[in-house]
């Protein structure tokens, strides 16, 4: 997960100084400096954290904070709101024209998401803003593009113009202009050609092709992986274009976020959306207040909520509520909420996003969280359906073939069967209105 340290690091420098009582230019130059020191190991670029480190004390040592009744406190705020100031004081968004076709062009180099954050981006609009979207595959260079942009548009239902890989770029992008005209779209995203390092060639390409689109939005992918590069990437695709704002990807990966926190200040373009996925809906639309309180371990619940709502299936869910609250709960019920959890994705990054539990979560291992709820999975899918809704019939005989139907051992079953009396007696003792007590509780 990105920021991991970074987030860890800079609790710990903020810890001491909470507990203060009284700021004195000593312990704040101490805290200073551990901030410093964070923000340079997680690859913030250096002038960035120089003045980072300038504002905070200007304004740390200023009287409101001195005379303030919990100055630690107001230390942290502080250092909170310098990194909202860095990652972009107002959330970005995608600006649609009123009438007519909005035309956003994506550009990045190979291999940072560009034609994955494409489809993100198609699926992000047409479902949550109603768009009639265009992809159009204009990567004829790199082998598979087209092909992979088709599949993916297939999975989001979103149609994809191409024009095969004999036909250039350009052409295309026009070809496609007429198509969305007499198709009524609303949106059209532009996959273009990357290459492993900028060259002039591209440029020229993507140079030919923006004159041709004049899009509305000119989109960089940058590769959070790639720290400080992201600046280097960003600046120069800038100069060259005149890029609108940024696609953060690969956020699910172990970057140090460097590259995301500097972005912003040196080329004063803002971030839209991060990826954090290889799935076409692990993509978010940027909140800089949001991020800087993951980056201080105070959590995100409000993207926690909306991806709950945005991923469950809220008919199983309230399925399940109901019938838990008459005090039912079977391996039926069960199967259901391990697809619901799938649904959800990493546990860990979810967790993660709870306030207070971002520290406690690193260790949690999501493949082995996932290999468990696939045996799981396999030993009720081995039951009958009589056997799933009335586990008490499970005796020896039954108990042997479901193992050997779900290739585990029969103390898995007995372990699967234990757990599901656990949770039946929490959820009658919450139908009759009993909350269980901490006795039961430490019994399970
Ligand atoms: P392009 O060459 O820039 O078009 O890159 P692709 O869209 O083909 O992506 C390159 C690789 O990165 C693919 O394997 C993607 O599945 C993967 N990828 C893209 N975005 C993300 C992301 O946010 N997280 C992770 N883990 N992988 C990603």
């Amino acid at each position: 997960m990105a920021f991991e340290s970074l987030s860890e690091r800079l609790n710990k420098a903020l810890k001491n100084i909470t507990g203060q009582g009284k700021l004195t230019e000593a312990n704040m130059n101490d805290m200073l400096k551990e901030v410093r020191m964070s923000l340079l190991e997680a690859d913030v670029n250096y002038n960035v954290v120089k003045e980072f480190i300038a504002n905070v004390k200007e304004k740390a040592l200023g009287q409101e904070v001195i005379d303030s009744i919990n100055p630690g406190q107001m230390v942290v705020k502080i250092v909170h709101d310098e990194i909202r100031e860095l990652l972009g004081t107002e959330d970005a968004r995608l600006h649609f024209k009123k009438t007519g076709i909005t035309t956003v062009m994506m550009v990045g180099l190979q291999g940072t998401g560009k034609t994955t954050a494409s489809a993100k981006i198609a699926r992000y609009c047409k479902d949550k803003l109603q768009k009639r979207v265009l992809l159009v595959a204009c990567d004829v260079i790199r082998p598979a593009a087209i092909e992979q942009l088709q599949t993916l548009g297939q999975s989001i239902d979103v149609e994809v113009f191409s024009l095969g890989a004999d036909v250039g770029a350009v052409e295309t992008a026009r070809q496609a202009m007429q198509y969305a005209k007499e198709r009524q779209k609303d949106l059209v995203i532009f996959d273009t050609a990357g290459r492993l390092h900028i060259d002039q060639d591209l440029m020229n390409e993507l140079s030919e092709m923006k004159q041709l689109v004049e899009p509305d939005e000119l989109l960089l992918t940058v590769d959070a992986m790639t720290g400080q590069d992201i600046v280097t990437v960003a600046r120069e695709f800038n100069e060259q274009l005149a890029i609108t704002g940024l696609v953060v990807t690969k956020m699910d990966g172990d970057a140090r976020g460097g590259g995301l926190l500097s972005v912003r200040t040196i080329t004063n373009v803002p971030v839209l959306f991060v990826s954090n996925g290889e799935k076409v809906e692990d993509l978010e639309a940027f909140h800089p207040d949001r991020m800087a309180d993951r980056i201080l371990g105070m959590g995100d619940i409000v993207t926690l909520v909306e991806q709950a709502q945005e991923k469950l299936d809220m008919e199983v869910q309230e399925k399940t509520a109901k019938r838990m609250k008459s005090g039912i709960f079977t391996f039926n019920d069960m199967l259901d909420q391990f697809g619901q959890m799938k649904k959800m994705g990493s546990m860990q990054r979810m967790l993660g996003m709870i306030p207070g539990l971002g520290n406690m979560v690193k260790n949690l291992d999501d493949e082995k969280m996932n290999d468990s709820m696939n045996r799981s999975q396999a030993i009720i899918q081995s039951m009958t359906p009589y056997e799933r809704e009335n586990p008490s019939c499970l005796k020896a005989s039954r108990k042997n073939r479901i193992a050997k139907g779900a290739g585990v051992k029969v103390m898995d079953v007995n372990r699967l069967i234990s757990s599901l009396e656990q949770m039946q007696m929490m959820t009658k003792m919450m139908s009759s209105g009993n909350m269980p007590n901490m006795a039961s509780l430490q019994a399970m």
